[in-house]
């Protein structure tokens, strides 16, 4: 691997590639265009090479590097630390990509302070100045755009938000696929995955649901959410939350939508009694279109959305669902 070249941490869950690699392909395949270097696409796992196939076909990558290794599935911080840790060390690529997933922010820090290597989280965007790596980051909310540079550390590391770049698409070719061993220490294996249970919105995979339908304080009270299930249901959509309800012990915090929840990409976004505080919509920006139902025309989430409805969600809620029910039968 040579100096230019970019590494992306490839990112799958129950053998199934994630959006957000196909948006990293993305902005490596830009970096390395511009700095003429080649886009290696890593990916660490066990049983990967479907992942790796599919992978090769992407337009943008040059190259494939299979990391398998029986202690990284499922997922626990540690051996993937250990894994791409060792991965970095051998192929010494000018910058890594990694997904800002919330497995990628478990580890991707770990991974920076034993490089000893600075890290850009949540990057939404990426560029070049004089042949640096300059990335782009949302803080404060939303309030307030950072650029920042890495003099005098590298590789430069970079969580890429979901949904800050287009998916990369299948193009023509095949990249080449290689093997590479790891070395994953003792010490990074020191805690084991006793039992997983998928929660209704982890189920329904709130990062990667076409559809979701997000429920604010304007509900009330916490039993009021059962008309967001039910829109939810028949719109066959994964339910969100705002910061509020979750705050109000309403919802557990994996259906989170903001700035210290989840950020998602769905086709459409249904936001129910949600005010559009900039911490939410820092979450949620990135869908194609954007529903709102609120009481109060002044409400910010109407800035953002494609189609407003003014109105107490009591009475619009029902309607709709009565409305789509209809239409499906
Ligand atoms: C550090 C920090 C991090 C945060 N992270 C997040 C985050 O990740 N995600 C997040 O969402 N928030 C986050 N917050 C909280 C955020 O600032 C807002 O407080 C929160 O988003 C507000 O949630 P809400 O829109 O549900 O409630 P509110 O702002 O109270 O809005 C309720 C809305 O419901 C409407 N309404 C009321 N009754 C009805 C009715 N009957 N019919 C129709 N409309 C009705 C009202 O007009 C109002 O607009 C964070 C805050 C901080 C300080």
């Amino acid at each position: 691997m040579s100096s230019t070249d970019i590494l992306v941490i490839g990112e799958h869950h129950n053998g199934k590639l994630r959006a957000v690699c196909l948006e990293m392909i993305t902005a490596a395949h830009r970096l390395a265009d511009e700095k003429g270097g080649e886009v290696v696409v890593a990916v660490p796992g066990s049983d990967v090479a479907g992942i790796a196939s599919e992978l090769a076909r992407i337009e943008g990558v040059d190259r494939i590097v299979v990391v398998e290794h029986d202690e990284l599935t499922p997922f626990l911080p540690g051996p993937w630390v250990g894994a791409v840790t060792s991965l970095i060390r051998n192929l010494d690529p000018s910058a890594v990509l990694l997904p800002s997933s919330i497995t990628g922010r478990d580890y991707a820090a770990r991974v920076s302070a034993r490089l000893d290597v600075a890290l850009v989280p949540d990057a939404t965007g990426l560029t070049l100045d004089a042949g640096r790596l300059v990335a782009t980051r949302v803080v404060l909310g939303g309030r307030v755009q950072t650029s920042v540079s890495f003099p005098g550390s590298a590789p430069a590391l970079v969580t890429v938000a979901p949904g800050a770049f287009p998916r990369a698409e299948p193009g023509t070719s095949s990249a080449p696929i290689e093997s590479i061993e790891v070395s994953i220490d003792p010490d990074d294996l020191r805690a084991s995955l006793v039992e997983k249970s998928e929660h209704r919105a982890g189920a329904k995979g709130l990062t990667s649901a076409a559809r979701i339908v997000s429920g604010g304080r304007g509900l009330g009270k916490a039993e009021n959410f059962a008309l967001v299930e039910e829109l939810a249901e028949v719109l066959d959509a994964a339910v969100g939350a705002s910061g509020a309800t979750v705050g109000a012990g309403w919802r557990s915090h994996a259906d989170q939508v903001g700035s210290t929840g989840h950020t998602v990409t769905p086709k459409l976004y249904l936001a129910v009694g949600i005010s559009g505080a900039p911490q939410h919509l820092v979450g949620m920006s990135g869908a194609d279109h954007i529903v709102a139902i609120n009481r109060d025309p002044d409400a910010p989430i109407f800035k953002v959305a494609s189609f407003g409805i003014v109105g107490d969600l009591f009475e619009v809620v029902p309607a709709l669902i009565r409305q789509l029910k209809a239409m499906a039968d």
